[in-house]
């Protein structure tokens, strides 16, 4: 609680006690009476009637300090000054606790989140120093002891240690890392003793990266916020305009007593306010956001929790979304020359490129390369290209092959094939064998059981190979053999249909996908910036089931949205009604307004729980 709502506070519990004190123990008659209310009516409310009073100068009178002021000053225009007193009093309480609701979420995001380092143990000419991790530079040595918190990106130099990356995937298993290892900021170093060269300036950091994407999470609306805020613009005109009326019409036409009429106009602006559902719908995305972000699932915004809540369709991309994306050689047949020959050949061409089939074959080979490839280049989807000791190397698929007019026989072998070829002659094959993730099944199934109607995989692989991994994780649909541009047409083809369209990939070669999906999703993404970049929720760890987890908090979210402003709605409705009619007095109405505001605001906050696994 900040000083100013302790200030609040007391302000509230004063009053409530003198109202308690001036009802029930002070037997005064007439003006009397009227001072000894005004008294708590002064110290709760003074700030809403100035306030008020300034908006009529600048004539805002639509203000809800306005409509406040208006109706318990009416009320004790009427003699309800226990009426008047409470209002003002059951106003502020919704104030108060809406200021208090509305600061705990933001401050508990940003503290479970728990990533932001408060030092760096920088070693400078030997010696360490404690100091702000804004003050390192890129390139210097940096020394991390147990138990402390990485504070930048860097390469372990020396020691090894388990670190815990729970801050960020929200999975606590700790990983073991050693010299040459990448160590990430925001996640903690368990066992060792390590020194670490820094490979980022703080503000550059995946820490100061992902702290700065939660924060501006808020920023980008969901429709419903765009809805409420529309309504808003009309309920209270309408409402207040339904008060004038039952103030006027009834005296004048049907010669009815004034009093009974403007106390029952007065109920309607107690209850013109839409305060419930401003506050309560912003608060629940906050949370959502901020309870998946607890989890490892970070989203972009509002409006991404919606359309994901909404995914009929979701398609994903094969290799190390669906798949390990670390294959195992099982085969070698080499045109002429040696098996070993050629793996070190595949694995010295492959060494430049980041793609898992190129990782896989240089660690399938085991050892370290002995020839640099020089004029390194991707061909996306296909395979790569590069220089080795003079020779001009191309590995990859069948239409690599083709187009640099290199003849290679047809392979039916189960996995992926990779061609070689050197200065245009054709040198034999690797077979390679990928294997689907352990929870990538499941999170089928349950995508399924959260209403995804269609799950589409898109890949640059073989169609054989894309039908065996299709039916063992028993997706509906599989297309193979497919250029990135072609993913895209893919993408583009399904979202004729209308229906909300996820794209899932692991952000390395598939960005243009990402970006044109209704959703794009990176997977595995802790350690690359660029695939944070291009998605509008990124995965931390590479779990497809974290997928399904963020459709099912997507779900909650909008269903705890919907929840309070059907309440809300509902709530008010009733009142009004009752107060036209006379069955609902202020109390009934200050009650039913507070109360609703508070439920929604509880309810709200449950969005930032986080289901047990
Ligand atoms: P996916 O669509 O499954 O993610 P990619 O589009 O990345 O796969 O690659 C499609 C195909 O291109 C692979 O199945 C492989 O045949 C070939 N390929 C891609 N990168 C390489 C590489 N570095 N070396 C050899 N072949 C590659
Ligand atoms: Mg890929």
């Amino acid at each position: 609680m900040t000083k100013k709502q302790k200030k609040h506070l007391t302000r509230i519990i004063t009053a409530a006690v003198l109202l308690a004190v001036v009802w029930l123990l002070l037997p005064l008659e007439g003006v009397w009476q009227l001072l000894a209310y005004c008294v708590p009516y002064f110290i709760v409310g003074w700030d809403v009637l100035w306030g008020a009073l300034r908006k009529i100068l600048h004539g805002e009178l639509l203000d809800e300090e306005f409509l406040m002021s208006i109706a318990t000053v009416g009320a004790f225009a009427l003699g309800e000054y226990r009426e008047a007193v409470a209002v003002m009093l059951f106003y502020q309480i919704g104030e108060w606790f809406q200021g208090v609701a509305v600061g705990k979420t933001r401050r508990n995001i940003t503290q479970l989140m728990d990533l932001r380092p408060d030092y760096a143990n920088v070693l400078r000419e030997g010696i360490e120093e404690k100091v702000d991790p804004e003050e390192v530079e890129v390139g210097e040595t940096i020394l991390i002891r147990p138990g402390e918190k990485i504070p930048l990106d860097g390469i372990i130099l020396d020691g090894t240690t388990a670190v815990n990356t729970a801050a960020l995937t929200g999975e606590s298993l700790p990983q073991d890392k050693g010299p040459g290892d990448a160590v990430v900021s925001g996640t903690v170093n368990l066992t060792g003793v390590i020194t670490v060269r820094t490979q980022s300036a703080f503000g550059e950091s995946t820490a100061a990266k992902i702290l700065e994407l939660v924060e501006n999470a808020s920023e980008q609306k969901a429709r419903v916020e765009g809805f409420i805020t529309r309504l808003a613009h009309w309920y209270t005109p309408c409402v207040v305009a339904g008060a004038a009326l039952l103030a006027v019409i009834p005296p004048l036409l049907f010669s009815q007593p004034w009093s009974v009429w403007v106390q029952r106009a007065l109920v309607f602006l107690v209850v013109s306010c839409p305060c419930a559902l401003v506050v309560s719908v912003p608060l629940t995305f906050f949370g959502g956001i901020g309870g998946a972000s607890r989890c490892g699932i970070l989203i972009k915004g509002a409006g991404y929790m919606e359309t994901l809540a909404k995914a009929r369709t979701v398609v994903f991309d094969k290799t190390g979304t669906l798949t390990k994306g670390s294959f195992t050689v099982t085969h070698i047949v080499p045109q002429k020359g040696s098996k070993d020959d050629l793996l070190a050949l595949a694995a010295a061409a492959e060494s430049f490129s980041r793609h898992p089939i190129a990782q896989s074959v240089v660690a399938a080979y085991g050892k370290p390369v002995e020839a640099e490839p020089e004029d390194a280049k991707d061909h996306t989807g296909r395979g790569i290209e590069a220089v080795i000791g003079g020779r001009h190397i191309f590995a990859g698929n069948e239409r690599l092959m083709n187009e640099i007019g290199v003849p290679c026989a047809g392979v039916n072998e189960i996995g992926t094939v990779i061609h070689m070829a050197a200065d245009r002659e054709y040198l034999g094959y690797l077979v390679i064998a990928d294997t689907p993730k352990p929870d990538a099944a499941e999170a089928i199934r349950s995508l399924k059981a959260e209403g995804v109607e269609k799950t589409v995989m898109l890949t640059g692989d073989k169609a054989a190979v894309a039908e065996a991994v299709a039916a063992e994780l028993g997706l509906d649909e599989a297309r193979a053999e497919l250029l990135p541009a072609d993913k895209v047409t893919a993408v583009e083809g399904l979202l004729k249909t209308g229906s909300p369209l996820v794209f899932v990939g692991d952000g390395i070669n598939d960005a243009p996908v990402l970006a044109r999906a209704d959703v794009g999703v990176a997977m595995g993404a802790l350690g690359s910036d660029a695939a944070i970049e291009a998605a509008d929720i990124v995965l931390m760890d590479d779990a497809p089931s974290k997928l399904s987890l963020a459709v099912r908090l997507s779900r909650r979210t909008m269903r705890i949205v919907r929840q309070n402003v059907v309440f809300a709605l509902a709530v008010k409705a009733i009142v009004l009604l009752m107060g036209a009619t006379g069955d609902a007095n202020m109390w009934v109405a200050v009650f039913a307004d507070v109360g609703v505001l508070v439920l929604a605001i509880l309810n709200a906050m449950r969005a930032l729980l986080v289901p047990k696994k």
